[in-house]
């Protein structure tokens, strides 16, 4: 990269934000940061901050901004809390915005950076998912360019380039399937938490690796294959790969397949986001398929991991069913690792919700965040009566 470029990290802080901001610090003559952002890790983000030279940090609990304020005193960098800051920070226009807040809380700051037009690394599926025909539209509206950072859509997208959409016979998803892809439906019943977030291949945060245990994450990323890959839902498949190694593949009429090869290390995909159309270095090992030796397949079991099911039939559905499927999900989740319900009642009470709400299809960002909100709402009472 030759020319220096401005940047903006949501979601700083996590599992994703950490590993761009590892890039950026080892080609620092290639970026100017412009924003970063978190939720409540108010010392972390100065640190960051300061070491990036961020012009403004925001943390969205405002209740923590005297903390960010204190940790960024005399540095001459802004400090700002909440919501509407976190909105502004991503509207500041910056010409590569990394989406990387989990869950529809980064669906409003990531409307704000679409609506400047730049590039939109996009890691940050439920908001995708929870909005798709109001981002695509928002994206197309505003000349925004939208390059997946997932890593399997980033494979499919290298996979699509040069191509012709029309030519694809299968988009074929990879699942490692989570740390309980062998485990009986009596065991799933009893996992706890720790467990969950144990993945095998994958180092991510908590919310992410309960949806690969469950399942959702595959199916929130075949809605947001739907979005990115205009090939229609039924071209579009899940493979369980359980070692992580082909990160997604696209079959072509011709019967020719392209897949996507790499380390199972969010940096490779992410920098082939931020340095698109070009390439990057990464420190990341390089695949050494000897010592893998084996890479396997088989098809996803829907009756001990039924999120991908659910996920098919709320995309086939449309309108607001996938905001439904996100919410109540995000609500289980929570509710799973704070110890209220048990690992298989996560699904349960996603289709629970999903029966007992049917919204009509939402026309902005603000419909997409009433059905959020009132999604949410009836998930939460479900957690409370179990
Ligand atoms: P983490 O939990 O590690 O990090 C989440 C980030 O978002 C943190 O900076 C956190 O701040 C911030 N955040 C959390 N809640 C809010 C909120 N309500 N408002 C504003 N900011 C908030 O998540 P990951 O990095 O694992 O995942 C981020 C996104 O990327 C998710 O959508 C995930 O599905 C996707 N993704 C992640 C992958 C991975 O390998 N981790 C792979 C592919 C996709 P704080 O530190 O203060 O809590």
């Amino acid at each position: 990269m030759s020319s220096m470029r401005t940047l903006t990290v949501l979601g700083a802080t996590g599992s994703i934000g950490t590993s761009t901001l590892d890039l950026v610090r080892r080609n620092p003559e290639g970026w100017r940061v412009v924003a970063l952002t978190a939720h409540s890790s108010a010392i972390e983000l100065a640190r960051l901050a300061r070491e990036f030279g961020a012009e403004i940090a925001v943390v969205a609990d405002e209740a923590c901004l005297p903390a960010l304020r204190d940790a960024l005193a005399g540095s001459g960098i802004e400090a700002a809390g909440g919501p509407a800051a976190l909105v502004e920070a991503a509207a500041r226009g910056a010409q590569v915005t990394v989406a990387a807040i989990v869950g529809c809380a980064g669906l409003a700051p990531t409307m704000a950076a679409i609506e400047q037009g730049g590039v939109i690394a996009l890691a940050n599926k439920e908001a995708l998912v929870s909005a798709g025909d109001v981002m695509m539209a928002a994206v197309e509206r505003h000349g925004a360019t939208l390059l997946p950072v997932d890593s399997e859509h980033n494979a499919i997208f290298q996979c699509l380039c040069g191509n012709d959409p029309e030519h694809v016979r299968w988009i074929t998803l990879t699942a490692s399937g989570g740390p309980f892809r062998d485990w009986s439906w009596e065991r799933l019943v009893a996992a706890t938490p720790a467990e969950a977030v144990r993945h095998p291949n994958w180092d991510m945060g908590a919310k992410i690796s309960v949806d690969s245990a469950t399942m959702f994450n595959k199916g929130l990323e075949l809605i947001e294959a739907y979005h990115l890959f205009p090939v229609g839902l039924d071209h579009l498949r899940i493979i369980v790969h359980p070692q992580s190694v082909v990160h997604s593949m696209v079959e072509y009429r011709d019967g020719s397949t392209l897949a996507q090869l790499g380390p199972s290390d969010m940096r490779v995909p992410i920098a082939s986001a931020l340095a698109w159309p070009g390439r990057m270095d990464t420190p990341c090992a390089p695949l050494d398929l000897a010592a893998i030796g084996e890479l396997t397949f088989r098809s996803p079991d829907e009756v001990r991991f039924p999120a991908t099911r659910l996920a098919r039939e709320a995309a086939q559905s449309g309108g607001a069913v996938p905001a439904v499927l996100n919410a109540a999900n995000e609500i289980a989740v929570a509710a799973f690792l704070g110890g209220q319900i048990g690992f298989t009642r996560i699904a349960a009470q996603v289709e629970d919700v999903l029966s007992s709400y049917a919204p009509p299809p939402p026309d902005c960002l603000s419909d997409v965040l009433e059905v959020d909100g009132e999604a949410r709402a009836r998930a939460r009472l479900l957690v409370t009566s179990t």
